[in-house]
């Protein structure tokens, strides 16, 4: 039986691990996190077909528990590069090494960071990156959530309800989320608008106690007491480890069409890893059942 290897279990790995194997394939399925990606992220998806509202752990769980019907080998470990040796695909992770005949990227896309002092000497003891994660651990207290697209908005929102005092930092005048986004915030009176203020630090002692903060108008500081910042300010690609393979784009997504082919036989991408419009659950799962039936073809000498 072939062996194939699918990198990140998202939605698009989730679905390829489950085509792969009903085609019969011997399929290991590697996720460093948690099963789910960044469904796991986000308190509610409206825009699932089959699910008018459905919040992100049980979507995930949904899937995940179709991924274990099917037979798929699960492996917690992180892919740190890939190697070849003929036609064989050597898999290297931090723990192990695994060998497939076809590998698919699934690795979705990573958090972009604030790259300001003190965010790594906090980063989990009071910088997180995913407010359903963590909101629970600031329960009654203030927080700032850093950003201003959709993301930064549901995210504020979302902690407008757990916590004390919530103050949403973005660097322009007007917030570039959807509208939708925007009204949401005029319900909750605990929300305090930062507009035209970039982050300059985050400070504490042993704990974390304040965000300094800079005008983009008077270039003036300040600091904000807050016990902990939600950091929301995009996504970008994470694809440095495979660029040996595939070619990518100026900002490091996968070229790959809706095939899903790469530049390497044998090598596939699916999701938002690949350089594509919309990076959407639906489009990520359906391109984890193309890449998975591209996948079976390479590995079946016709594709
Ligand atoms: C807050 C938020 C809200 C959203 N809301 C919606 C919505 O309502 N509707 C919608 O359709 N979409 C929504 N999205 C977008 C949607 O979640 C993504 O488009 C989708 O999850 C992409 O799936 P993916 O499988 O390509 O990647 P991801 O979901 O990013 O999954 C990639 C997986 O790969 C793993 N991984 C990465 N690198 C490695 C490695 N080196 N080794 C092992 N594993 C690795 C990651 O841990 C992750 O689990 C939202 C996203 C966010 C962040």
């Amino acid at each position: 039986m072939k062996n194939i290897i699918i990198i990140g279990a998202g939605p698009a790995g989730m679905t390829a691990a489950i085509y792969a194997a009903d085609s019969g394939l011997n399929v290991r399925l590697i996720e460093k996190g948690m099963y789910g990606g960044q469904m796991t992220t986000t308190a509610r998806i409206e825009n699932y077909p089959g699910f008018p509202e459905i919040a992100g752990w049980e979507l995930s769980q949904r899937m995940f528990d179709c991924v274990t019907k099917s037979g798929v080998t699960l492996t917690t470990d992180e892919v740190i590069s890939i190697s070849r040796s003929d036609s064989l695909f050597k898999v290297i992770c931090r723990i192990n090494t695994y060998e497939a005949d076809a590998v698919i990227i699934a690795n979705g896309v990573k958090r972009r960071k604030l790259d300001v002092p003190g965010e790594k000497e906090f980063a989990g003891r009071g910088v997180s990156y995913c407010a359903v994660c963590d909101g629970n651990f600031f329960k009654e207290k203030d927080v700032a959530v850093v950003g201003g697209g959709n993301s930064a908005l549901e995210d504020a929102a979302y902690l407008c309800g757990v916590c004390k005092r919530v103050y949403l930092i973005h660097r322009r005048d007007e917030f570039r989320a959807d509208e939708k986004y925007v009204r949401a915030l005029d319900s909750f009176d605990n929300l305090e608008r930062v507009t035209s203020h970039v982050p300059v630090r985050i400070t504490g002692e042993d704990v974390l106690s304040g965000i300094e903060v800079k005008s983009t108008k008077t270039g003036e500081a300040h600091t904000i007491p807050v016990s902990g910042v939600f950091v929301a300010t995009g996504l970008i690609s994470d694809n440095d480890a495979y660029s040996e393979f595939v070619e990518l784009s100026d900002d490091g997504y996968i070229e790959s069409g809706e095939d899903c082919l790469t530049s390497t036989p044998g090598i596939f991408a699916a999701g938002d890893t690949r350089n594509k419009k919309l990076r959407q659950i639906v489009t990520a799962c359906a391109d984890g059942a193309s890449a998975a039936k591209k996948a079976l073809e390479y590995l079946n000498g016709v594709g």
